[in-house]
């Protein structure tokens, strides 16, 4: 190199180009030139770096870096930078030596010759594969916002629910503290959500009151095997402001990824608590209202009893005052009697008179007594009827005799219609003391001249007998009235002076006794017409038993209260024996009669005739005075029974055991066996 002016031309050329080269070697891009057939003219150190491929391997070759993929597009786009397009900033992908893909962003420029012409581009890239994938990081980074956001609006929608429940619902961890709660935990409790969260369970549910109970959170965490719990335990839990309360709390563990949980559904049963024990203090007022009404029954039983006392009085009574009266009675009536038959020779008309006058109001007071007698004893219910077959006309014949006297000497007509042959299963004379009354009230009621008339019919098994008469007549509204005891017709009885107004209602109780009814048709000045019926057989109950040999024995239950009486039956007929029930005294006498019980049980208080009464009858009769009968009552009075004659006493309630071991006693010579005894025997030969 010489020291001339060109020399130094090219000097500073060449110090141009080692800038450049100094330059282009040093920059942190590639810079790669092209020729215009693409081929490679420059390759600096960061192009080798970026691509792999040095200096030496690509000078003269076509680009290296273009995908194979991409190599038609990189022909377009070389032959549009060749027309002089310049492009910045443009982001594409090249290939790597290694073949891996880089991320680049080119700038180019055309490179003219001292024509201007263009001859080659000029091509800066930067390796953005760094910043691509901090982008794309980026971008995923936005995408797992969103799964976040959307995972917020589960979230809100599950709390939603959470709070929408109607109970406490809160999840404890492993460590037994709360970790969530739903409002309801607050309200039911009274604390604030961030007063619960992280504190232990204790808090609401205390373990003193747990204690009571076995849960413990242990037993659902430290079970090897997490079961969940669907059973509802009933336990206190306590509030904020200390009060305890009764709970429902279901308990249902879970693994949650951050270790197990168990979510506790509380619910509050204090109400339901409250109902449940007043429900059980009105039973208990219940069984309290139960035991008053039975010690109110007993205390009735009692009155009863007391009345049945008075009745009894009563009746003693009337029988002695009866008899008192009737003894002193008789003297006045023989004496005034005798005085009368000899009165002609003795005594004045006027004192003859006196005499009529005593004996009248004798006799007066004596059928008084013995109609408050005959009527004290039906109402008592001790007027047995003595059942005949009688001829109904013959009866009535008897009745006529006697009170034709009478009707001849107040010239009154009787006549009769009775059919010859009708015959009636009655008391004959209560029958006839019936008709008697009836017929003595007709012509007693008829005015001198007047009509008396007796008829009799037979229809639907009933005997029907009817007394008219031309009398007085009754108004409608007395047509009831003078039935009953001590009742006379104000208007009609004027001037009539005898009778008792005891005659109608003795004769009523007397057809009714028998079973049949009695009337009247009646009207003032028109005359009466008193009509009775009567079955022409009696009543006889078909208690549709019958004695067979090897039959259980057949027990009579005598009990007026329907409840009682049909539990005795029950309990004997569980234990295989028969049983018949009755609920009078007169019904037991005549049912043991006729169908022969091995044993009668007797209630005491019935109406009519008392327990006792019926069974000193039953004992006086030697139709039933053997069978044994076994006292069934409210009151302790054993011995009072036992000296009647009854066998047993029992006293009410009964329990079936009593019961059948008094019976199985009193037909032990039977030889036949209850269920019962039965079952023992097997027990006892099985246990020995
Ligand atoms: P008494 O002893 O007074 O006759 P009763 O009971 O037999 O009592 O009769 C009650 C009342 O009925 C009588 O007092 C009378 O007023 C009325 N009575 C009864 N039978 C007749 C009748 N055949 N005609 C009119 N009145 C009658």
């Amino acid at each position: 190199m010489g020291k001339n002016p060109n020399d130094s031309r090219e000097k500073q050329l060449w110090e141009t180009v080692q800038r450049l080269h100094a330059v282009v070697e040093s920059s942190p891009l590639a810079i790669i030139a092209l020729d215009g057939e693409g081929h490679v003219r420059m390759w600096n150190r960061s192009a080798e770096r970026m691509f792999g491929w040095t200096e030496a391997e690509v000078i003269g070759r076509p680009n290296p870096t273009i995908p194979t993929d991409r190599k038609e597009e990189y022909r377009a786009l070389l032959k549009s930078r060749m027309q002089g397009e310049a492009q910045l900033g443009f982001e594409t992908i090249r290939a790597r030596k290694d073949g891996a893909p880089v991320d680049v962003s080119i700038w180019t420029a055309p490179l003219r010759d001292s024509t201007g012409k263009i001859i080659g581009i000029m091509t800066e890239l930067a390796d953005i594969t760094e910043r691509k994938r901090i982008d794309k990081e980026q971008g995923q980074l936005r995408a797992s916002e969103h799964a976040a956001r959307a995972e917020a609006g589960i979230e809100k929608r599950y709390r939603k629910l959470l709070e929408a429940a109607p109970d406490a619902i809160l999840e404890v961890d492993r460590q037994g503290r709360i970790v969530l709660v739903n409002v309801q935990v607050e309200k039911l409790f009274g604390y604030t959500r961030s007063e619960l969260l992280g504190k232990p369970i204790e808090l609401l549910i205390p373990e003193r009151l747990l204690s009571r109970h076995p849960v413990h959170r242990e037993r659902y965490f430290d079970k090897p095997v997490m079961r969940p719990m669907g059973t509802g335990l009933e336990l206190y839990a306590k509030r904020a402001d200390g009060t305890e309360f009764a709970v429902d709390v279901t308990l249902s563990p879970y693994e949650a990824e951050g270790g197990d949980r168990v979510i506790c559904v509380v619910r509050d049963v204090s109400e339901r608590k409250r109902a449940e024990e007043q429900i059980q203090t009105l039973n208990q007022n219940l069984e309290r209202h139960t035991e008053a009404l039975i010690l109110t029954n007993k205390a009735l039983e009692f009155q009863n009893r007391e009345v049945e006392k008075v009745n009894r009085l009563k009746d003693e009574f009337l029988a002695s005052m009866s008899h008192e009266l009737r003894t002193p009675l008789n003297s006045i009536i023989g004496f005034s009697d005798l005085l009368a038959e000899r009165g002609d020779e003795q005594f004045t008309p006027k004192q003859k008179r006196f005499i009529g006058h005593i004996q009248q109001g004798a006799r007066h007071l004596l059928e008084l007594i013995n109609d408050i007698l005959d009527l004290s004893k039906i109402e008592a219910g001790h007027l047995e009827l003595k059942y005949e077959d009688f001829n109904v006309s013959a009866a009535a014949a008897e009745v006529l005799a006697t009170v034709r006297p009478i009707a001849i000497a107040k010239s009154i007509e009787v006549s009769s219609m009775f059919p010859e042959d009708l015959s009636l299963e009655g008391d004959r004379l209560r029958f006839k003391q019936i008709l008697y009354n009836l017929l003595s009230n007709a012509i007693k009621f008829t005015a001198a001249g007047g009509r008396v008339s007796i008829e009799c019919s037979e229809t639907g098994g009933m005997a029907l007998v009817s007394v008219t008469d031309t009398g007085i007549g009754i108004p409608a509204e007395e047509h009831e009235a003078i039935f009953s005891s001590f009742h006379q017709v104000g208007t009609t009885t004027k001037g009539v002076r005898e009778g008792t107004g005891l005659g109608l209602a003795i004769t009523k109780r007397l057809v009714e006794q028998h079973g049949g009814r009695i009337w009247v048709e009646s009207e003032p000045g028109k005359g009466s017409r008193f009509t009775f019926t009567m079955p022409i057989q009696a009543e006889t109950q078909d208690y549709g038993v019958s004695h067979q040999p090897g039959d259980p024995p057949l027990i009579l239950v005598v009990e007026d209260e329907g409840a009682a009486q049909e539990l005795l039956v029950s309990y004997l007929e569980e234990s295989g024996y028969r049983a018949v029930a009755v609920s009078t005294g007169t019904e037991a006498i005549r049912a043991a009669r006729d169908i022969h019980p091995d044993v009668i049980t007797m209630d005491v208080l019935m109406p009519g005739k008392t327990g006792w009464q019926t069974l000193e009858e039953l004992k006086k009769s030697p139709a039933t005075e053997a069978i044994p009968v076994i006292i069934v009552s409210v009151v302790e009075e054993r011995k009072k029974g036992l000296s009647i004659g009854a066998a047993d006493y029992l006293v009410k309630p009964v329990s079936k055991e009593h019961l059948l071991e008094a019976i199985r006693r009193l037909t032990a010579t039977s030889g036949w066996k209850s269920r019962e005894d039965r079952s023992r025997r097997h027990e006892e030969s099985s246990g020995g």
